[in-house]
């Protein structure tokens, strides 16, 4: 082994040691109770960490800036994973994009702030598929970041969001602090929300194909014309990835995090409706907004270090709708 090689290899090893999380760190899941935070918490538990602090939303309030320091400055913790934030589908993205950039942008500048000034080891952001141009080049890579116009059903949220990216960028060039942005494609899952007008569009079908079979309807709506193309990561394979990339990824360049592979909206409809076995007919809502016409992420950077989704489309959607069936009163 050439000296070179053998410098590289210890560089490795220690980059992993200084990145490695151990059983007993003391780790802090912000917003447990969502759709991501709730499947890494269970992914953290599961796995064997031990020391995971969690607050709901009536002990801390996450936009309020003095209420998360003098938290992080009591419990310090050592790695942070940041799943907290508002969020919601194409309507309440739409129709409350004041909430979304005021919630989003208080809450990850505070947490992350807050990590920084506490000497947290690492911080995990989690960003969205929808902070990249409205009509990127598919399938959309990382470097893709700001070369267009975002979708304006989700401006918005997609503005908060970068500016989160931009400031654990720039906290990573000055202060040198370890934070990395992972960029989720659309996820679902057990915990989601299914209330029809603010929840995305697998649970909203899971719930309309449920109620219309049980009701007996002749058919279900499905809003704008079908034609969109979406991805979808079942949210346990999220927090698989999350915590792979907390242990094995450390640059200051953004992440994609999917499955490689999207289906039209009207495709989804169809597999949907045979999980839940509804037997009528799908008719399209034209007054609806379509949004991105295509959301498809380039994993290729995600995959050559080696990690990969596990669950098929309708084993998650199977799986979401059994959480649902369980949960829904
Ligand atoms: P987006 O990925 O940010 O556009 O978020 P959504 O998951 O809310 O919507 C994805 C696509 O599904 C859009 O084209 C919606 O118009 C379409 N869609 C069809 N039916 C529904 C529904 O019942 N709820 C939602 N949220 N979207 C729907």
């Amino acid at each position: 082994m050439s000296w070179q090689f053998f410098l590289l290899d210890l560089t490795i090893i220690f980059r992993r040691e200084t990145f490695q999380m151990n059983k007993d760190s003391v780790i802090y899941v912000a917003g447990h109770r969502g759709l991501v935070g709730g499947a890494i918490y269970r992914h953290l538990q599961k796995t064997g960490f031990t020391n995971l602090v969690t607050r709901t939303h009536s002990e801390l309030d996450l936009t309020n800036q003095a209420a998360v320091y003098s938290f992080f400055s009591q419990i310090k913790p050592e790695y942070v994973f940041l799943a907290a934030a508002k969020v919601g589908g194409i309507h309440a993205n739409d129709t409350c994009s004041g909430q979304f950039i005021r919630d989003n942008l208080l809450i990850q500048t505070n947490i992350i702030d807050a990590a920084y000034r506490s000497a947290a080891k690492k911080l995990l952001f989690l960003g969205s598929s929808c902070i990249y141009p409205k009509l990127s080049p598919q399938p959309i890579k990382e470097e893709y970041l700001l070369t267009g116009i975002l979708e304006p059903t989700n401006e918005a949220y997609a503005i908060a969001k970068i500016a989160g990216i931009k400031m654990l960028e720039s906290y990573r060039k000055q202060y040198g602090f370890n934070g990395i942005s992972l960029m989720p494609t659309n996820l679902y899952g057990p915990g989601d929300n299914f209330d029809l007008q603010t929840s995305h569009v697998l649970p909203a079908l899971i719930r309309k194909f449920h109620e219309a079979k049980l009701a007996g309807r002749p058919e279900v709506v499905v809003w704008g014309s079908g034609k969109p193309r979406r991805e979808f990561l079942f949210s346990d394979d999220l927090a698989d990835a999350a915590v792979f990339l907390m242990c094995n990824y450390a640059e200051s360049g953004i992440i994609n995090v999917g499955v490689g592979i999207d289906l039209s909206i009207a495709e989804l409809a169809e597999i949907v409706g045979n999980v839940v076995g509804y037997q009528g007919k799908i008719i399209y809502d034209s007054t609806k907004p379509d949004g991105t016409p295509r959301k498809l992420l380039d994993i290729s950077r995600l995959e050559s270090l080696g990690w990969r989704a596990r669950t098929s489309l309708p084993e998650g959607i199977a799986r979401a709708y059994h959480w649902y069936l369980e949960n829904k009163n």
